[in-house]
């Protein structure tokens, strides 16, 4: 069965469309929608059969938990149970946005739900069109992002459809998506609140309400060492586009040097190589397929384009992909996050000449 797309205005959805969607949820059936960050696969989070169709639909392994997605701050506490002061306190900055926050859960939250945890993971998501459909779906929506489990979330419909068409019943059109990378992750069952995973609200941003907060060990790891991240996400293989992806580290002129030789060498062996670059940079680079996501003066742009670029590659049919590394000031975090995670940890440097 081929998933219905309807498309619907992001700021003011069809109410016609909302309501659909959410019979659909209430039904049992899942619905894939645009957030701010990027297109949720949606299941009724309080109903188990719901969520064990979102791990088949992704091919997600179960034990990998997924994000409720609520519209309304008093049903926080029907899922969540002890949540501290400093959490009530983010919520009232941060949401709706792009924070999900770590709690034990009630008894109401399917184990299926929470991947077999006593925890489960609430964002209220800063958009018109999720917070209509979680209501019209009854308060709580399970979703993960919408993609096929280790491929790159997806920031446009095409890209759910792409990977889930035949699986869903329903695809929400709300164009792309304004943020481009999944929500900062906070764990509020542990005292200081650790970061699991980093996102568009940075731990500066945290530190300036929480004071004390920890990053997971279990992130930014280079293979050698093994401390598992806490957020059973991030442990996998994620975010990964078809071609294997290096990421190269070194000055801008190192880097574009070396690429050019890289490239090169790939076109004589009869490949072609993706390279992932900024406006800053795009013009150095002589050989392969050159994607500039943005200008490093903005990398909100950068973020907002990466996993599109990382798709285009597979279509385009790119043998390899080496990216410049983005250690910008503010999403700096999140994106090398996920272009390491998609790179499996390769990073080499650029001889120094
Ligand atoms: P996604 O929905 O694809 O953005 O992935 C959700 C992320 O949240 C995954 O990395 C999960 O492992 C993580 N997560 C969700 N619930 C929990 C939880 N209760 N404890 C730890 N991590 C969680
Ligand atoms: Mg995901």
């Amino acid at each position: 069965m081929k998933a219905q797309i309807i498309k619907i205005d992001p700021k003011h959805p069809d109410p016609k469309s909302i309501e659909e969607a959410g019979r659909i949820l209430r039904g049992g059936g899942l619905v894939a929608f645009p957030t701010e960050t990027v297109y949720g696969l949606g299941g009724d989070g309080l109903n188990p059969k719901s969520s064990d169709k979102i791990y088949q639909a992704k091919g997600r392994p179960s034990d990998n938990p997924l994000i409720v997605h609520i519209a309304r701050m008093q049903d926080l506490s029907k899922v969540a149970a002890q949540i501290p002061e400093a959490a009530l306190g983010l919520a009232e900055k941060f949401w709706p946005g792009p924070l999900t926050m770590i709690f034990p859960k009630t008894p109401v939250v399917p184990y299926e739900t929470t991947g077999g945890l006593d925890s489960v993971a609430v964002r209220m998501p800063d958009h018109p069109a999720a917070l209509a459909l979680i209501r019209a779906a009854g308060g709580f929506v399970a979703a993960p992002s919408a993609n096929r489990s280790g491929r790159p979330s997806p920031t446009l419909a095409s890209h759910v459809a792409e990977d889930l068409g035949e699986e869903i019943d329903l695809i929400l059109d709300g164009g792309m998506v304004g943020i481009g990378l999944e929500s900062t992750i906070v764990d509020f069952t542990e005292s200081p609140p650790v970061i699991l995973r980093p996102g568009f609200v940075s731990r500066e941003m945290l530190e300036q309400d929480l004071g004390n907060i920890r990053m997971d060990p279990g992130l930014d790891q280079t293979s050698e060492q093994k401390t598992p991240p806490k957020a059973p996400g991030m442990r996998y293989r994620h975010y990964a586009p078809k071609a294997p992806l290096t990421i190269v580290e070194g000055t801008a002129d190192q880097v574009a040097e070396y690429l050019n030789v890289l490239a090169r060498q790939e076109e004589q062996a009869g490949g072609l190589a993706g390279i992932l670059a900024c406006d800053e940079t795009a013009r150095l680079y002589q050989s392969g397929l050159v994607k500039s996501i943005g200008s490093r003066s903005s990398d909100q742009a950068i973020a907002r384009h990466l996993y599109q670029a990382l798709r285009e590659f597979d279509q385009e049919r790119v043998t390899c992909i080496y990216s410049e590394a983005f250690d910008t000031p503010q999403m700096g975090q999140a994106i090398m996050n996920r272009l390491r995670k998609a790179a499996g940890h390769c990073v080499i440097q650029a001889p120094d000449k």
